[in-house]
């Protein structure tokens, strides 16, 4: 370990954000780390205290951190605010501000809760694969963009897919170095068939995939890819992608899980550094209540440590006491089946601290 102790902003947010963040920082205490936590606001939270869901000095101490741990933000409290103003606007300005283009989405199926998918358990019993989605470029950002009137005189909608060779390269490099830290298969998805910003992508990818000798590099159509997924999807390892296609396959990939309170993710700047956080958001139907699921923000913190921190060893204990807890029968109410322990938010942190320490 190094010689100055690793710094992480906790930005719990709203709903059940500051439960499930509670116990992440629990998990991240016992490890015998030296890491220095530092809470503020955001989103709704943030607004109602300063008028603003980003505050000045929230940024300032997310751009000092090594790593953030971020919870959810948003309710129904803040939907009529003008754009500008509602807690979602966080997440956009966090991302833009720190450079956050690489977005990790594991989709990990423990065999406990196999049968919570929608698929056949058999097809995803034991699965783990990690999906990488660029995340600041592409035909969600490309100008120019709008709604004219065109030569024949008839309204039309367009926008511009664009990657630079700088883009695809940053974000290849991230993808060959989560192969490295995995099972170092990679799976390059793009159109390149038919699209020449796929062409080029896939071009760069190539080249930059000669850095990464021991890495095993494939490329996919995205909808082969979108039926790959369902009907095999435990043939990959990690994939990597633009923004759109990752923003469709990685919501199809979260869903072959089942459990929405058990998955985390991570958004990366090009040095490691990152946000962590749920894929889920604040669910205001449950915030306050005990009961939710803080395995995703658990696993989270794990992504962090192996992201950012460089601390596998110390993620590989937090994942292998969350196993430990679902085999042991632990269940909050969303991944509850008859016959298992059903436990609140406070409770499930306790076992996983419990199974660190046993
Ligand atoms: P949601 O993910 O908050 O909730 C969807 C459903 O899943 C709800 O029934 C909820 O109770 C359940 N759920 C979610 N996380 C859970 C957990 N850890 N344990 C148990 N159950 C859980 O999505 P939503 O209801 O569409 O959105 C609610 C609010 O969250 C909105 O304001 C939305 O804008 C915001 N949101 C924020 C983020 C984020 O902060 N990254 C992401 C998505 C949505």
């Amino acid at each position: 370990m190094g010689t100055h102790a690793m710094k992480i902003a906790v930005l719990p947010g709203d709903g059940i954000g500051p439960e499930i963040v509670t116990e992440a920082v629990k998990v991240l205490q016992v490890l015998g780390l030296d890491i220095e936590f530092e809470q503020a606001l955001v989103g709704g939270a943030a607004y109602d205290v300063t008028g603003e869901p980003l505050p000045a000095v929230t940024l300032e101490l997310a751009k000092a951190a090594d790593a953030i741990l971020f919870g959810a933000v948003g309710g129904p409290k803040y939907d009529s605010l003008p754009r500008p103003k509602r807690p979602e606007q966080a997440l956009l300005g966090l991302r833009k501000e720190l450079n956050l283009f690489a977005n990790l989405r594991p989709a990990i199926v423990y065999p406990e809760l196999a049968e919570a998918s929608s698929v056949k358990t058999e097809i995803v019993a034991g699965l783990d694969i990690l999906i990488l989605r660029e995340l600041t470029g592409d035909i969600y950002f490309g100008q120019p963009r709008g709604i004219r009137t065109n030569e024949s005189g008839d309204r039309e909608g367009f926008d511009t897919m664009r990657y630079s060779e700088p883009e695809i390269r940053r974000i290849a490099h991230s993808g060959f170095r989560a192969a490295m830290k995995r099972g170092r298969k990679l799976c390059s998805v793009d159109k390149a068939n038919v699209l020449e910003t796929s062409q080029f992508w896939r071009d760069v990818v190539i080249a930059v995939g000669k850095e990464y000798p021991e890495v095993e590099l494939s490329h996919m159509y995205v909808d082969n890819a979108a039926m790959q997924l369902i009907r095999n999807p435990k043939q990959f390892d990690v994939i990597v992608t633009g923004n759109m296609f990752g923003d469709i396959l990685s919501d199809e990939a979260s869903m072959l899980t089942g459990s929405i309170g058990m998955l985390p993710s991570a958004s990366l700047d090009a040095s490691g550094k990152g946000m962590y956080e749920p894929i889920h958001g604040s669910a205001p139907d449950i915030a306050g209540q005990g009961v939710a699921n803080p395995l995703a923000t658990i696993l989270s913190a794990a992504m962090m440590l192996r992201y950012s921190l460089n601390q596998d060893a110390a993620a590989e204990r937090i994942e292998a006491a969350v196993k430990k807890v679902l085999a042991q029968g632990f269940r909050t109410p969303d991944i509850y089946q008859s016959g298992a322990r059903k436990v609140g938010t406070q409770e499930m942190g306790e076992a996983v601290l419990a199974a660190l320490k046993g």
